[in-house]
């Protein structure tokens, strides 16, 4: 979800913004205005991260996965490989992307212990190759709800994250990074945007063949406009932007980000009805998987939830069962309602 005041402003100013006479959608991207509202969301993120002058921010299209091909394209060098730590889904995702332009390899997946848990080899146990241009890993698996509070600190090489649904959840050094890159539709904004952090050192070594509008060099010269960029999620972007910094930014988020979770797997793991087998290092404050331990009443969990107000709870289609998802603008009184709910479902069927 987005936050409701975000939305109330984007209806309020929809035919007529600042008083132009006519919508976002409708002005060019060349346009002094709109180039005020590009500027001044790129402003407010920085603030929002703290990002360091020696990194550039782009806004792109192509959501997250065009970031998958884009990394590979822009930092792998001739004859070297690429590490990439695979915690569930979307990191094997940009695995089997980035296996197309390079030589991948996997230094480590998850593993399930005898009692079911799951959880994430200590990085003494990961293979990591020595010739490798970079290291990939997604710091929050949305569809599996793995999430690594750590950083990545043995790799010598530049660490690129996908931070899709984790992004401005709560506060990271963005200097531990080489690239930080999220599609917009989780924390941000609307789908079809992703935003990269870049660290300038890494520009310029992109492999010719790479298509410009994938190009973070050419991206970063022609400040995200080398074609038309998605003006109208840009400006829902930065709206959304204005809206963290007067919740208090990302200090405020990781301590509402924190209570909500805790409030829900307190909720799954006290009553006998529902499971979650993430090992509790790892996991998501921002997905919070759960299986019923009757799968047959999952279609009546999702139906009853449906009426009770409470959507899109149903798990990806690749591991079934259900999954919430509580990103920032998710109050706590949304996932109140779900626990009220998850009660009165366990009580009446369990
Ligand atoms: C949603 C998601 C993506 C894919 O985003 P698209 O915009 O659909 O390409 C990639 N990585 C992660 C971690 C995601 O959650």
């Amino acid at each position: 979800m987005l936050p409701v005041e975000v939305m109330q402003q984007a209806q309020a100013e929809l035919l007529d913004w600042n008083e132009r006479g006519c919508s976002v959608m409708e002005v060019s991207h060349r346009s002094a205005d709109f180039i005020d509202i590009a500027e001044q969301a790129e402003c407010d993120l920085r603030k929002l991260m703290s990002i360091p002058d020696n990194y550039k921010v782009l806004f792109c299209h192509g959501g997250g996965r065009a970031q998958f091909s884009a990394v590979p394209m822009n930092l792998a060098k001739q004859n070297q490989s690429a590490d990439y730590l695979v915690t569930g889904s979307w990191s094997m995702g940009a695995v089997k992307e980035a296996q197309k332009y390079v030589d991948v390899n996997v230094v480590c997946e998850p593993v399930k212990s005898s009692d079911g848990q799951i959880s994430v080899p200590l990085c003494s146990a990961w293979q990591l190759s020595d010739n490798a241009s970079y290291f990939h890993y997604c710091p929050n698996e949305t569809v599996d709800g793995i999430e690594l509070s750590e950083y990545i600190d043995q790799c010598t090489v530049p660490v690129v994250a996908d931070m899709s649904s984790n992004i401005l959840s709560k506060p990271v050094n963005v200097d531990r990074f080489g690239i930080i890159y999220a599609g917009a539709q989780k924390n941000i904004g609307p789908s079809g945007l992703s935003v990269v952090i870049i660290r300038d050192d890494l520009l310029d070594i992109e492999r010719p063949e790479t298509p410009s509008i994938m190009n973070y060099s050419v991206l970063a010269k022609h400040q995200s406009m080398y074609n038309t960029p998605p003006t109208f999620a840009w400006y829902l972007a930065g709206l959304v932007f204005k809206w963290l910094l007067n919740q208090g930014g990302v200090v405020a988020m990781e301590k509402r980000n924190l209570e909500k979770s805790m409030m829900l797997y307190q909720a799954i793991d006290q009553d006998e009805f529902y499971i979650n087998r993430i090992h509790a290092d790892y996991r998501s404050r921002m997905n919070v998987p759960f299986q019923l331990v009757n799968p047959k009443l999952d279609s009546k969990f999702l139906e009853e939830a449906t009426d009770a107000g409470l959507l899109a709870l149903k798990g990806h289609r690749s591991v079934g069962g259900m999954r919430a998802s509580i990103y920032n603008a998710m109050p706590l009184e949304g996932v109140q309602a779900l626990v009220d709910f998850m009660q009165q479902f366990s009580k009446r069927y369990g």
